[in-house]
């Protein structure tokens, strides 16, 4: 891990870190907006189930009043105990809740009574009497209110192990002129529930009654399945008794939201996550794009720290704006001595200001620039002056306007030094090479003058002798002296080509020890304007580690060159044909056994190294070979012949050989050797 990733990584753990409690709040808050919509749903609910339960019981109030009317009916017409029972039968069939009608005096005597027919006989198990305390209790009641009395409520069993809660109704009949009696009513508690209560109360619900403790007395309905249910609880108050009714509903738990309030909130909140989903992935990608940007940058100012090339931007107005490190290295001054800087220039030599102020209004003015750029000339802070090449461009900005001008700028020093070095050194060669000419001419001239010369002195001398057997004239005297002349004269000319020839021998020859491949390297401009014009590539072979040479190395150099053009001038353009692959000319050194240097007084024996030139060209033939280094033999028009005679005079003044054969598949090659510096071996 980089030091460098560590705060990074915290970054990020913070991030998740924060993301996290973020949804812990929002589910937190989820969760509490459901239990709260929940738990007022359920309180809305408690309510309606408690207001519902009070509807139920007024209705069996009302019920059981409109009941008392229609029972109040049956004695509107003093009726016989036997007349009693017909409208009592039918009574008794459009209440169900009504076991038993009985019609009694005031003593509780029995004078008529009627059993629903709908169930068994109530005293089908058990004595009617047994529940005459029950009666009695509530016809007490009845006669203090003077109206309808309600007895407790109490269980009677019947056949079958079955039974019910019934409860007593009773009802004090007045008529005047008759005796008082009583009109009972059995209740059924299950039938009440049955038959009073709206049935639109009632779905799905359980409802009974129940004892003060909860102790269930009559039941009508249940709740169905095991859900938690909610129950809600109303009193039944009857004249002479109270009853508890118990309403239970099934409590609503559909699913995770169970009403509409929770279902929305609960959107909502997914809403939000999904914003905040939203936004989170918006941040990271913003993010990712500030990383992008951040290394994009990075990358951009490595690339221009790492330039070798100046870059400036200017402003419109001629400000400086930007400079990158390349450009103040080359003037010498900080970005903060350059940046904010307008024109004149800083960098501009003072006696150029009149002229570099023209050309920057001209630009300004709208003119288009070279693309290739232009040349000019900045000045250091010390003060020197150095080429430049100025290439600009307009700086157009995102929305297209142009807010200036961008500028590389590359120092042209170092390409004017070796420019320079160059065409000193071509101009060394070719002062070298005329010298080297005029040498070899001399000599030639003076090896081929000697002879005649010599045979004129010889004349002349003997010419003198014949004259001395003539007799004295001024003739003879005359003749001698012209005689005297021509020897005097033959002599001097003798003189004067062997001077004008030691003169050029007399050309110092230091003989220092050089690399091959810097001799190559000095003549390989030259050779590559000549090659490029002719289509021909150069190839250099130059084993590593090849000893140095004692030599001249302007001679030399001199050799190579004149080699390598003649290479070059037997492959004309179209021989060989391009697509042959074989314009090429090849360049090679290469070290030889150890053997004898020719020259007097050198070491028996040495290490040397052979140069070839090898060319692709139409070769020679014999005639050309016999004659290739007789003086002023050319084959070319322009030719002087003198460039291999010069080429292996060279040579063999530095103890070497030159020779050539043919090359192949096709041309020439020529060879000569040089002593290596060193590894001289004593014989
Ligand atoms: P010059 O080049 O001035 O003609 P040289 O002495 O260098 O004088 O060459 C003499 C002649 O030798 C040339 O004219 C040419 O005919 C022949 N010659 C020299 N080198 C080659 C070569 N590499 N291939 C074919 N002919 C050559």
């Amino acid at each position: 891990m980089t030091p460098a990733a560590l705060p990074g990584q915290g970054l990020r753990s913070r991030r998740w870190l924060l993301w996290a409690a973020l949804l812990t709040l929002v589910a937190l808050l989820l969760g509490v907006l459901v239990f709260l919509a929940a738990e007022y749903e359920q309180a809305r609910d408690q309510a309606a189930l408690e207001s519902d339960a009070t509807q139920v019981a007024t209705d069996i109030r009302s019920g059981l009043l409109r009941n008392v009317q229609t029972l109040q009916s049956l004695h509107s017409v003093s009726p016989t105990p036997d007349s009693w029972v017909l409208p009592a039968t039918e009574l008794l069939n459009a209440h169900r809740e009504i076991m038993r009608l009985e019609w009694r005096d005031a003593t509780y005597r029995l004078l008529a009574a009627r059993d629903t027919p709908f169930r068994g006989h109530l005293a089908g198990y058990l004595e009617r009497d047994q529940f005459l305390p029950e009666m009695r209790q509530a016809c007490e009641s009845a006669r203090r209110l003077s109206g309808p009395a309600f007895s407790a409520s109490y269980f009677w069993p019947m056949s079958g192990g079955q039974g019910m809660e019934l409860m007593e109704m009773c009802l004090p009949v007045v008529r005047p002129g008759e005796p008082m009696g009583f009109l009972v009513a059995t209740y059924t508690l299950p039938g009440l529930l049955a038959e009073l209560p709206g049935r639109s109360l009632l779905r799905d619900r359980g409802l009974a009654f129940t004892e003060p403790d909860g102790t269930r007395l009559a039941l009508h309905s249940t709740v169905q399945g095991s859900q938690r249910s909610l129950s809600a609880s109303a009193l039944l108050d009857l004249p002479g008794h109270t009853l508890m009714l118990r309403l239970e509903s099934p409590r609503r738990t559909g699913g995770l939201f169970p009403n509409v309030l929770t279902a929305v909130v609960g959107a909502l909140s997914l809403a939000l996550l999904a914003v905040l989903a939203l936004f989170g992935r918006d941040m990271r990608r913003r993010q990712r794009a500030e990383l992008e940007v951040a290394e994009a940058l990075a990358f951009r100012k490595a690339m221009e720290n790492s330039l070798v090339t100046g870059l400036r931007a200017r402003g419109l107005d001629g400000r400086v704006t930007y400079v990158n490190p390349a450009f103040c290295q080359m003037v010498g001054l900080a970005p903060e001595q350059l940046i904010g800087t307008g024109l004149p220039a800083p960098w501009w030599p003072p006696e150029l200001v009149d002229e570099y102020q023209q050309r920057q209004a001209v630009r300004l003015a709208g003119q288009t620039l070279p693309r290739e750029g232009y040349e000019s000339v900045f000045q250091r802070s010390d003060g020197t002056r150095f080429p430049v090449l100025i290439i600009e461009a307009p700086l157009i900005d995102a929305q297209g306007v142009q807010t200036g001008f961008m500028s590389a700028i590359l120092d042209l020093t170092e390409q004017r030094r070796v420019e320079e070095l160059n065409r000193a050194s071509q101009d060394r060669l070719q002062a070298t090479a005329r010298l080297a000419t005029v040498g070899e001419m001399a000599s030639l001239l003076s090896h081929e003058l000697n002879q005649p010369l010599a045979a004129i002195a010889s004349y002349a001398t003997g010419t003198l002798n014949l004259l001395q057997d003539v007799p004295e004239t001024p003739v003879r005297a005359d003749l001698a002296l012209a005689m005297q002349r021509i020897s005097e004269q033959a002599e001097r000319a003798g003189r004067v080509i062997k001077s004008v020839a030691d003169f050029v021998r007399r050309r110092e020859q230091v003989h220092e020890p050089v690399a091959p491949q810097s001799l190559v390297d000095a003549i390989a401009p030259l050779l590559a304007l000549q090659a490029k014009k002719l289509g021909i590539r150069l190839q250099v072979r130059m084993p590593a580690g090849i000893s140095a040479v004692l030599c001249d190395r302007t001679m030399v150099e001199q050799v190579l060159l004149n080699l390598a053009r003649n290479g070059m001038q037997a492959m004309p353009e179209g021989d060989p044909p391009q697509q042959s692959g074989l314009r090429v000319l090849t360049l090679s050194a290469r070290q030889t056994r150890l053997h004898a240097d020719t020259r007097p007084g050198g070491p028996a024996r040495r290490l040397w190294v052979e140069f070839s030139v090898t060319d692709h060209g139409q070769g020679m033939s014999a005639e050309v070979q016999a004659q290739l280094f007789t003086p002023f033999f050319t084959t070319k028009s322009e030719g002087m012949g003198l460039g291999l005679s010069l080429c292996r005079t060279v040579i063999e003044q530095h103890g070497g050989a030159l020779n050539h054969e043919a090359a192949q598949p096709r041309g020439t090659v020529f060879r000569f050797t040089l002593p290596a510096a060193g590894f001289v071996l004593p014989t």
